[in-house]
């Protein structure tokens, strides 16, 4: 089979976008596939969370992001309890409100500068899977279909994937809330703190800035769920809004007002033969916590440099699956914190919300238990199962330590490929030889106990305490993580 592309991604949304642009980066040939015309103006995400502003860093896009947005170093809860972030061991320690079509650009540009091929209006209908690659039916505007072949098939292709109906994999799970209604307006009088949410009785409701002048209001009443496609007015979301939070800070002049509902379904299997599904075609859930396109982007740095490495011939066995392994437990995590904290959010009873008020107030304000809730929804406590046996880093997020020549790590994660570090001094001068191609020796600036394998998605593959470790252990654990040293020539797509 003659390719068009290495891999075809279907779908340009957060995953699809960070998608294209690290297979694009690691030299692999990709074709993004938009069934829109064009780029997206509306915003549904506007939380870029901490772990998600580490990934873009590590690939040169965070500054650039931070500008555009508004970081918020507190997350209001409930009444008058706030999760303090600023204590975040992370160069970013907030949340940051930006569009969701900001964030897109950003990817975008990136993916472009790359060379991945991003074709709007190319609407992808269906897909064949052959033994050596993968044909696509895509459907244009004004011109007959079109079939196009790759190795892979990335689905990025949001909640009603045509990649994962395709591939016949079934997408359990139900309604969670219906009918919420969603207005972005102006605030006569906006209010003190940054993120307001709340709710009393039937109604519930979430305000939240943009930035630009422009206020998200989120409001629902659980006696009130019209059809989805009834019209919203200003006045609904001004009444369930006061009747939540006290005040409708004088809404007035939407941009935009519609209604959405929220599902919870996960996907069984991340990958069915040469068809990977990453993002909203994998998982979703409501978007209490903030969590979906944060999730999305994360799923998508997690896989983008192990499928390249599949495709440039140098993965070691196994490596994909890996991919199942890792986000498919935190995809299920998310689904049951978002929905833990909807339920939470959305009890009528008053016992309960009193109860509920002054638990979010303890919980915020005990240190240990502050610092677990806020690395969860921040994303930087998430870690991957290491074996058994391993050392305790192992499968942690790394740090952004100085490294000896004056970068930072995550800068240095910028080239794409596996660090070996270490203090001064604790690395043999050849232990990557024949791992140039993959691996980068990058000593840390400070003394240190600890010699690591750190993943391009900033992962600790592997660490040794530096006063045991050997040059063959080092070569042991390149040759699991990175192959073998001598790259092979590409392997064909699929094999
Ligand atoms: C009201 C609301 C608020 C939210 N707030 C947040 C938040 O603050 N933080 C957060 O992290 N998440 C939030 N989310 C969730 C977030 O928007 C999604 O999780 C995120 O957009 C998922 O990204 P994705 O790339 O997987 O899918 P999508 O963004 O859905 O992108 C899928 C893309 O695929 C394209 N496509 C679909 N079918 C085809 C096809 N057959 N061929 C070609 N292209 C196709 C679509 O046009 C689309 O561009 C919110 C969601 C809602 C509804």
């Amino acid at each position: 089979m003659i390719f068009d592309a290495d891999v075809i991604v279907v779908g340009a949304g957060p995953a699809g976008l960070m998608m294209a642009g690290d297979l694009a980066s690691a030299g692999v040939s990709c074709a993004l596939l938009e069934r829109r015309t064009e780029r997206s103006g509306l915003t549904r995400a506007l939380v870029v969370h901490a772990r998600t502003l580490e990934e873009l860093d590590a690939r040169g896009m965070a500054d650039e992001l931070v500008a555009s947005g508004t970081p918020l170093p507190e997350l209001r809860l409930f009444s008058s309890a706030a999760l303090d972030l600023s204590r975040l061991p992370s160069r970013f320690p907030y949340l940051l409100v930006t569009p969701q079509y900001k964030t897109e650009r950003v990817l975008e540009e990136r993916a472009s500068r790359m060379g991945a091929d991003v074709r709007y209006g190319h609407e992808v209908t269906g897909l064949t899977q052959h033994p050596g690659g993968v044909e696509v039916k895509v459907r244009r505007d004004g011109h007959p279909d079109q079939v196009l072949r790759a190795g892979w098939i990335v689905g990025t292709d949001g909640m009603r994937s045509t990649v994962r109906q395709a591939v016949g994999l079934p997408f359990p799970g139900g309604p969670v809330v219906r009918s919420v209604m969603l207005a972005d307006v102006r605030l006569t009088q906006p209010p003190p703190s940054a993120l307001t949410v709340d709710s009393t009785g039937d109604s519930f409701a979430l305000v939240a800035p943009f930035g630009d002048g422009f206020y998200r209001v989120i409001a629902w009443h659980r006696c009130d769920e019209p059809s989805e496609d009834a019209p919203v007015s200003l006045d609904e979301v001004s009444d369930v809004t006061r009747q939540a939070i006290g005040t409708d800070y004088g809404m007035h002049d939407p941009r935009w007002l519609t209604r959405f509902h929220s599902d919870e379904r996960q996907v069984p299997r991340y990958r069915d033969g040469l068809v990977l599904l990453a993002g909203d075609a994998a998982h979703v859930h409501s978007p209490a916590g903030g969590q979906g396109m944060n999730t999305s982007i994360q799923d998508s740095a997690n896989l983008g440099w192990k499928l390249a490495a599949t495709i440039k011939g140098w993965a070691p066995p196994g490596l994909l699956d890996t991919y199942q392994a890792e986000r498919h437990p935190v995809g299920r995590q998310v689904l049951r914190n978002s929905g833990a904290l909807l339920r939470i959010a959305l009890k009528p009873s008053p016992a309960f919300v009193g109860a509920r008020n002054s638990l979010a107030l303890t919980v915020t304000r005990i240190p240990f238990l502050a610092k677990r809730l806020a690395g969860a929804i921040s994303g930087v406590s998430i870690a991957y199962p290491a074996p058994p046996g391993a050392h305790p880093l192992a499968g942690k997020r790394v740090a952004d330590l100085r490294l000896a020549d004056g970068r930072r790590l995550y800068e240095a994660l910028r080239g794409g490929r596996f660090l070996l570090s270490g203090g001064p001094g604790t690395l043999p001068a050849d232990a990557a030889t024949g791992y140039r191609d993959r691996v980068e020796t990058a000593p840390i600036a400070r003394a240190s106990t600890t010699v690591t394998l750190i993943r391009p998605d900033a992962y600790i593959a592997w660490a040794a305490p530096a006063s045991t470790v050997t040059e063959p252990q080092i070569r042991d654990c390149l040759a699991h993580w990175c192959g073998s040293p001598a790259r092979p020539a590409a392997q064909t797509a699929g094999q």
